[in-house]
């Protein structure tokens, strides 16, 4: 895969999915319950590859600001029942996860959304390139990559 390496890509934080482990609940009302993984199609928000058949996981709630914000979004992410390795490779796309079809939300230093550079890709195309076109614009400081038909958040990307 090529890579500009200036692009950092964001797992969800493991210190709040630690929080979260620890209370139980997703802090939106949901307790958590641990499941063993179908194996077909649950991206883990925690080290960003699809679950393998059989994994212990945790569906929860989530929103990608940990701030307030009009903007905050909370939805469905799928992520490990204990604590695993993580994200190791934050200058690359995960490969799992690099491909279209998605939708890429643009977001300002302030954490407004940039409708205008909102897009949406409808093939199986590389995310890398149309992530580095995002994040060249002057006013688009984060991309969120988020899946198409669900539009479940997957993570984030910044320059
Ligand atoms: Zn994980």
């Amino acid at each position: 895969m090529n890579t500009t390496g200036t692009l950092r890509i964001a797992a969800v934080d493991p210190l709040r999915l630690d929080a979260v482990r620890a209370a139980g609940t997703d802090g939106h009302g949901n307790r958590l319950e641990v499941f063993a993984a179908e194996g077909e199609g649950e991206p883990l928000r925690c080290c960003l590859r699809y679950a393998e058949a059989g994994e212990p996981i945790i569906l929860m709630s989530y929103a990608p600001f940990d701030h307030a914000s009009v903007w905050t979004e909370v939805g469905p992410v799928y992520f490990h029942a204990e604590r695993c390795e993580g994200y190791p490779v934050d200058d690359r796309l995960p490969v799992q996860l690099s491909k279209g079809p998605g939708v890429l939300r643009t977001y300002r230093a302030d954490d407004t959304m940039n409708y205008e550079h909102n897009t949406v890709v409808l093939d199986e195309a590389d995310l890398e390139p149309v992530i580095g076109r995002l994040l060249a614009e002057p006013d688009v400081a984060t991309v969120h990559v988020r899946t198409l038909k669900p539009q479940c958040f997957l993570y984030a990307v910044t320059a």
